[in-house]
């Protein structure tokens, strides 16, 4: 039985950011001293390392072992985020160079070097480089972008908890990421220690006593920042404080971790998620290249201790917006056990407009899945309404009309069946284009 009295928050080993300014916050509670590392380092740390990855670290980091390499804190220290870093491991183009130089606040650079070894170093077009490294485009605001399209400020409830939807609430836990992704939808809150939007012991109090009293709420999402970013004890404080909860059923992770950092997933971690069950995992997810053996591995140690995991991928112009990388993705998604959920349209994030497809684009997408390969592997599509619509799922439109009692249908290869409707109104007034088998 878990005892109020006796949770204590971990402050202890909450430290500043040795890059941050000096008050206490949880997003900055990753880092940890040299010493620390190396007594909390595992004796026998199997994980694999690809070759790609070591090549990479006995180019770019030739004082580097595979205990280092291995050991999600060293990842985390030896994020890639300066200009000059930048310019130690990638080819910059100018674009990138004056972008990266011109960057202020939050949604800072940050690149595990694991993650920057699946980078094109030399060419900036690569998939997973535009998602990761600033240009000019990102300085551009287009019409109807917004700070915080989702109106999820307007929603705070607590800080960091945003209760939209009737019985489940996101739970904004830190500002950290491993890795900050160019088309955030949180770009506002993330990767930014000391300004706007804190996540401190103090926070999460306030969080948690909302949820006390709010008893429709079942569901709550971890979200950021990356909860996966937290220490094991933090995330055992918290999580032992939400199951003390009777109302709480339901405990969701949001997290790019394990493809951009998947050497967190520990035994430990997944020892100390267990305790919690139900305790599932949305992966954020974007392109068939971060599909490796580090990321299955992952995968593999989640879904041996129970967690059921669905992905979660943001369409992007020029990244994945094609059957032929979304296809693969799905694909490979399942085979590792992680189910397709959503295929997100892009958010309206400012400065996000080079990476915006259009809505048709998901559509073709999800029609070239749909007949072509399992269920499984096919996701809903959605476009999270700006303004705190919240999400809407959009489906190709099968319904081709109505002729009498039979409602007209087009299948996965544009053939049209008729289906025995009798007293329906579906398909009513459509102009019948074609004629059915
Ligand atoms: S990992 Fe998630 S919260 Fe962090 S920068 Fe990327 S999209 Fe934003």
């Amino acid at each position: 039985m878990l005892r109020r009295r006796t949770l204590k928050p971990p402050l202890r080993s909450i430290r500043p950011a040795p890059d941050a300014h000096a008050a206490i916050h949880l997003q900055d509670a990753v880092h940890v001293t040299k010493t620390e590392a190396a007594v909390a380092r595992p004796a026998t740390p199997r994980f694999p390392v690809s070759s790609e990855s070591k090549a990479f670290y006995r180019r770019f980091f030739p004082t580097t072992t595979a205990l280092d390499w291995n050991d999600w804190r060293w990842q985390m220290r030896s994020r890639i985020r300066t200009p000059e870093e930048l310019a130690r491991i990638f080819q910059l183009s100018d674009d990138e160079r004056a972008a990266v130089g011109q960057h202020k606040g939050s949604l800072p650079v940050g690149i595990t070097p694991y993650y920057a070894s699946l980078m094109g170093l030399d060419n900036p077009s690569e998939p997973l480089r535009r998602t990761h490294i600033m240009t000019g485009d990102e300085y551009v605001r287009m019409p109807g972008e917004d700070n915080d399209p989702l109106g999820e400020d307007h929603d705070t409830v607590a800080p960091g908890l945003v209760h939209r939807y009737p019985d489940r609430v996101l739970f904004l836990t830190t500002g950290t990421c491993s890795t900050y992704c160019r088309y955030c939808t949180r770009a506002r809150v993330v990767g930014n220690p000391g300004g706007e939007y804190q996540f401190s012991t103090r926070q999460w109090e306030q969080a948690l006593a909302y949820l006390e009293v709010h008893t429709e709420v079942r569901d709550v999402l971890l979200s950021g920042g990356d909860p996966l970013t937290l220490g094991d004890d933090k995330l055992d404080w918290l999580l032992s404080r939400l199951r003390a909860i009777k109302h709480i059923e339901f405990i969701r992770f949001g997290t790019k971790v394990p493809v951009v950092l998947p050497q967190r997933i520990t035994k430990a971690l997944t020892q100390t998620l267990k305790k919690y069950h139900p305790v599932w995992m949305s992966l954020h997810i974007t392109h068939p290249a971060e599909l490796t053996p580090e990321a299955t591995e992952a995968f593999t140690r989640l879904a041996d201790a129970g967690i059921p995991l669905g992905s979660q991928t943001v369409l992007l112009k020029g990244v994945n917006d094609s059957a032929e990388v979304i296809l693969p993705l799905m694909r490979g998604l399942l085979m590792r056990r992680v189910k397709p959920y959503y295929l997100y349209q892009c958010d309206p994030i400012s400065g996000s407009g080079h990476f915006r497809t259009t809505v048709e684009k998901g559509l073709e997408i999800l029609t070239a899945l749909r007949g072509h390969t399992t269920g499984y592997a096919t996701p809903v599509f959605a476009v999270d309404a700006p303004g705190g619509g919240g999400k809407i799922q959009l489906a190709p439109d099968c319904i081709v009309g109505r002729d009498g009692d039979d409602l007209l249908l087009r299948n996965f290869e544009g053939k049209v069946y008729r289906y025995p409707d009798p007293g329906g109104q579906l398909g009513m007034g459509k102009p019948v284009a074609m004629a059915a088998e």
